[in-house]
């Protein structure tokens, strides 16, 4: 049976460390967010992961959701977690008070969504969905339709869902053909077909709140000609409570490598009723609020499969008995030793927990700037901190559901053929991750984004948001010769990314193939350097409590271990991905498309 507990004691470390303690309480309209409050409501959240959600992960697993008759129902059990999530409030933990929200920072929403996603990924999706919806009708509805749908959204009565993807456009949205039909009474007639529509249909809320891309009769072609709209599933009455059945049905839902309990619905619209949220033409726009914060979230869930997986293959490998140490017998008294002994599964393990804490500090780190890019008091840190984010999300999505996959897989690999076992549990986390590195934009997409739209943006001035502090970080612990193990290889693999950024700029001017070319292989670089900065950060920190006599001395003497081992064994893959990089498009581009 697989365990999880959420990591509570990492999450404190990282809120105190990387952000800094009480800093989100300093944020205008987050004075009640101090570290106390932020540890209780984490703790109650932990106990709702690892008691309610995390039994349902593998029934979920082996039941999927099933569907008759147009009506999705998801696995046993998922109704009543969802009942009792949102009856706790969980849903509008960091929404809007004015729509019945509690108002909590967002970075400690998205420390709940670690520990969600590590106990039931595919139930994460349903409330993950609805607070993506939210998202875009706050920031770009009307005041009507946000008295009219933001409150439910917030309960969770309501779900919410994003209709982007058709059967011939994916990534390119630009090809969207769903029609947005003006009415006299302003609203619109939305028809189309919409597939891999997660929580499309299902049974968990009275009604489903559909935003949906589509285009109006004058609509240019292209991304500039999509406009976005709210579709409920029921139109609702004038008391908001739910009237009649709209235009939008569930025609039929997938069967998924992984996720299985996440319902994912073709979702036929034939003239249903939507209203327009935005300006007309202006969709991308506001589906990019919904895309980046759900971008951010996916990362997010990489982290928690990553999490989830690293546990169970050290229980493993602390429990399974098989050969001796190579240095002799460290448990003579049983027929084997446990293998955690042997340097290869210890590898394995160092591996999906250097890369799990170093991303889940980074994903604080970014979460934090989200927060003070929409609360600081000045107007230059807010725009900063939002450039810090803007940099970072595609980094955070595709190194962190890499990450997460990855580490599925090597807790797959430290259970031997017990892995491969449907019942041992860990087989579903390699399945469940591997959406992550696709949707929301595949991994491949991040990258074009990190060096097509981000890197060039303003001449360089997002990069710098990362190339400042990490230089001044690097500099001030440069002569400290008791950090010099760590310092010393991070110094090293940042002049790489310096070096790398400089080459794709100048070489990608001149022909985008070869920024196309280098793309995955320059996130990678990056997200391993912004790893090895919070390693380096963690470290500092937790020799200074040690030295202080402060703390648990065994979770920080680990914290300096495990930075030691990413710095020594992981960061270094940093001169390969230098040299690949640097070796340009023609290896890639040379073969021509008949010879494949
Ligand atoms: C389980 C699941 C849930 C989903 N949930 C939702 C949802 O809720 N809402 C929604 O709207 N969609 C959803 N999707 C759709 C998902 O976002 C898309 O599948 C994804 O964006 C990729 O689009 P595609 O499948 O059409 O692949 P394609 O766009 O056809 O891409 C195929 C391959 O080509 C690459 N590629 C494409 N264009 C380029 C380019 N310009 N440069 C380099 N490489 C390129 C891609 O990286 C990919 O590897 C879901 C999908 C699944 C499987």
């Amino acid at each position: 049976m697989p365990i999880y507990k959420a990591p509570l004691e990492d999450v404190r470390f990282v809120l105190d460390e990387i952000v800094g303690a009480g800093k989100l309480a300093e944020l205008p309209g987050y004075e009640d967010a101090t570290p106390d409050l932020i540890a209780q409501v984490l703790e109650e959240g932990a106990k709702l992961c690892e008691e309610v959600l995390f039994p349902l992960n593998q029934s979920g697993d082996a039941e999927g959701c099933t569907f008759e008759n147009g009506v999705v129902r998801t696995p046993k059990g998922f109704k009543e977690a969802y009942n009792t999530y949102i009856e706790a409030g969980w849903q509008g933990l960091s929404c809007d008070p004015a729509y019945g929200g509690q108002g909590l920072p967002k970075l400690v929403n998205t420390m709940l969504e670690e520990f969600i996603c590590s106990a039931n990924l595919s139930f994460g999706m349903y409330p993950g969905l609805s607070l993506g919806a939210y998202n875009a009708l706050h920031t770009y509805g009307s005041d009507p339709l946000k008295q009219r749908f933001l409150g439910r959204l917030v309960d969770g009565t309501w779900a919410g869902t994003m209709c982007l993807t058709e059967p011939h456009c994916g990534t390119d949205l630009g090809m969207i053909r769903t029609k947005a039909v003006p009415r006299e009474d302003g609203s619109y007639a939305i028809t189309g077909t919409k597939i891999f529509i997660s929580a499309g249909e299902h049974d968990l809320t009275e009604n489903i709140l559909h935003l949906v891309l589509a285009r109006l009769p004058d609509a240019p072609a292209g991304t500039r000609g999509i406009s976005l709209f709210l579709v409920p599933k029921f139109l609702p009455n004038e008391d908001g409570t739910v009237g009649p059945r709209n235009g939008v049905a569930c025609g039929s839902i997938e069967h998924k490598m992984g996720i299985k309990a996440s319902s994912t619905c073709v979702m036929n619209f034939e003239e249903a009723t939507g209203w327009l949220v935005g300006e007309p033409h202006k969709g991308m726009r506001a589906m990019f609020v919904m895309m980046n914060a759900a971008r951010l979230a996916v990362g997010i869930q990489g982290l928690g499969v990553a999490e989830v997986s690293y546990q169970n293959a050290v229980a493993y490998a602390k429990e399974r008995l098989q050969g001796r140490s190579l240095k002799g017998a460290q448990h003579p008294d049983k027929p084997a030793d446990p293998i955690i002994v042997h340097p290869d599964v210890r590898r394995n393990l160092l591996t999906a927990r250097a890369f799990t804490e170093g991303a889940r500090a980074l994903g604080a780190l970014v979460g934090y700037q989200l927060d003070v890019a929409e609360r600081h008091a000045d107007e230059r840190t807010r725009k900063e901190a939002d450039e810090f984010v803007q940099l970072m999300t595609p980094i955070v999505k595709a190194l962190f559901t890499d990450i997460g996959f990855d580490a599925a897989n090597i807790a797959v690999q430290v259970h031997g053929g017990h892995g491969f076992i449907w019942e041992t549990g860990v087989e579903q986390y390699v399945r469940d991750a591997r959406i992550c590195q696709i949707y929301e934009g595949t991994n491949g997409i991040q990258a074009l984004d990190l060096v097509g739209r981000k890197m060039p943006q303003d001449m360089g001035r997002l990069l710098r948001r990362f190339f400042h502090p990490v230089a001044a970080d690097i500099e001030a612990d440069m002569e400290t010769e008791e950090l010099a193990e760590f310092v010393l290889p991070l110094a090293k693999a940042f002049a790489k990314l310096q070096q790398a950024t400089a080459v794709i700029a100048q070489k990608g001017l001149k022909d985008p193939e070869e920024a196309g070319a280098a793309a995955s292989d320059y996130l990678r670089l990056f997200g391993f350097v912004a790893l090895g900065w919070m390693w380096l950060r963690m470290v500092k920190a937790a020799r200074m409590r040690l030295a202080a006599g402060e703390g648990n001395a065994t979770f920080l003497e680990a914290k300096v271990k495990t930075a030691r081992f990413y710095m020594a064994k992981l960061l270094p893959q940093t001169n390969a991905l230098f040299i690949t990089i640097m070796a340009g498009a023609k290896p890639v581009m040379e073969l021509d498309e008949p010879a494949f």
